[in-house]
């Protein structure tokens, strides 16, 4: 290395250079975010024959599947009617014609989801009406049912779309609510939650509890499928009938607050009850949505979830030593922000720098007072709209223990000598961990094993010989 590259190097970790960084106005530099149409595809591969169907270009789409592919580990199912030039300058009525008519041939799919890019915004195709006329023309039935979603990725990310797709979902396939009958169950909707484990989690809790319900939407099977020597193009998702039935659900439970705010506005606008949590992560988490379920389901808590927290509690126990004091940095989207938060809270963990760059004013103030309740938050500051490159400005000027994150944030820690622990999406460098819940009683003793393990395996891999023990 030069000398001229080593000052640079060593400018870039500089008090100044940050200075520099975070003044930057126009450029965003690695955003801990993925595009509007990425979490609309998640969202519509939830649903029972569901085909989710890009209204834009095919490298979009391959974007999106690519990426969900590499977390996942698994081919996933979407298609596009291939906006290219022509359609450009011409509109894109063209190709959801065509497009359609081969979805439906081909891919014998029960319901479509249609959701657009950005040069389908951008041009301002009017899906609605193209739609209309594709019926209208027979290049689908008249009946058949098609979900809409605008999903322009020039403002929002992927939780925006995620909400727009599970809102257009609702619309396109529940009958309206009659005001008489009640299906008399729970639809519990996770929000935009990448962990096919904690999807698990929550049906197993909810089986426990001898709880009627549905979760909606439910791509545990598709994104997660066994391996039995068959491909299935639809394994799973939450059954069409359940669909139908949402308006006239007894309740609506959302585990989510800032990934689903327009579906449930739409909720309660349809005079649906409706009740939203903090991501169960941590304790006290995890009570509030079972006493929420046992609320609901009128019985009381069973003897084996009783156990699991007992379990969880001597987990944290156990290891509250290692978390204890110890400083740490975060960045994702903000549900998965605030139960981390709550959670490295219960275990006296110091959270001190949080980016979350899909912030909204809400969340910030909610984030702020959430830091400002506990002692162990006198130290955290949001960094709301920043990115990775301003994290790892943070992380080389004011250390922190452990960075927690996805994998894009790999290269912040390796620059920052720190450990990463990877929660969030995408994780396209580790395996498996998106089938361990952290979600729950079960995540409550996961993430302590991750980050707990985490830290020994530091203390061990950087011990003096003389300090090298087995026990730690
Ligand atoms: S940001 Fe827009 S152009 Fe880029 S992949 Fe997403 S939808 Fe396509």
């Amino acid at each position: 290395m030069t000398a001229s590259t080593k000052a640079t190097k060593s400018w870039l970790n500089s008090l100044e250079y940050r200075e520099k960084n975070f003044a930057r106005e126009k450029l965003v530099i690695n955003p801990a975010k993925a595009c509007q149409p990425l979490g609309a595809l998640l969202c519509a591969l939830g649903i029972e024959g569901c085909l989710p169907f890009t209204h834009g270009s095919q490298g979009c789409t391959a974007y999106f599947r690519s990426t969900l592919t590499r977390h996942y580990r698994e081919p996933i199912a979407a298609v596009s009617d291939s906006l290219t030039e022509d359609s450009a300058v011409f509109g894109g009525q063209t190709n959801i014609y065509e497009g359609l008519k081969n979805a439906y041939t081909i891919y014998n799919p029960k319901v479509i989801a249609v959701f657009t890019s950005c040069m389908a915004e951008v041009i301002g195709d009017d899906i609605r009406a193209y739609l209309g006329n594709a019926k209208k023309q027979e290049a689908i039935p008249l009946d058949f049912p098609v979900a809409l979603a605008n999903t322009p990725s020039f403002k929002g990310s992927h939780i925006t779309g995620y909400d727009s797709m599970l809102k257009g979902l609702i619309e396109c396939l529940a009958t309206p609510r009659q005001e008489d009958r009640s299906n008399d169950r729970l639809y519990v909707v996770p929000g935009f939650d990448t962990y096919p484990g904690n999807l698990r989690e929550y049906k197993r809790l909810l089986k426990v509890m001898d709880t009627p319900y549905t979760l909606l939407p439910d791509y545990s099977d598709v994104v997660d499928a066994p391996n039995l020597g068959a491909y299935k193009l639809y394994p799973g998702g939450t059954p069409l009938t359940e669909m139908n039935e949402a308006l006239n659900a007894a309740r609506f439970l959302f585990l989510q607050t800032y990934s689903i705010p327009t579906t449930s506005k739409y909720l309660a606008s349809k005079a649906v009850p409706v009740e939203t949590l903090s991501m169960p992560i941590g304790i006290a988490g995890t009570d509030k949505f079972i006493e929420s379920v046992a609320k609901f389901t009128g019985k009381d808590v069973p003897e084996e979830i009783t156990f699991e927290r007992g379990l969880a509690v001597d987990a944290m126990t156990d290891a509250h030593q290692y978390i204890h004091g110890k400083k740490f940095a975060l960045y994702g989207d903000p549900d998965l922000l605030i139960g981390l938060v709550k959670f490295l809270f219960e275990m006296g963990g110091l959270p001190v720098h949080i980016v979350c760059t899909n912030s909204t004013p809400l969340f910030k103030k909610a984030m702020e007072s959430l830091l400002a309740s506990s002692p162990y938050g006198q130290e955290g500051t949001l960094y709301a709209g920043k990115d990775l490159w301003h994290l790892r400005s943070l992380l080389v000027t004011e250390s922190v223990d452990m960075l927690i994150g996805d994998s894009h944030g790999k290269w912040a820690a390796r620059d920052a000598n720190i450990p990463l622990v990877r929660i969030g999406f995408p994780i396209t460098d580790r395996v498996n961990l998106h089938r361990s819940p952290i979600i729950g009683y079960n995540g409550v003793i996961n993430l302590i094993t991750m980050i707990v393990n985490t830290f020994l395996e530091e203390v061990d891999r950087n011990s003096p010989e003389a300090y090298f023990e087995m026990m730690r």
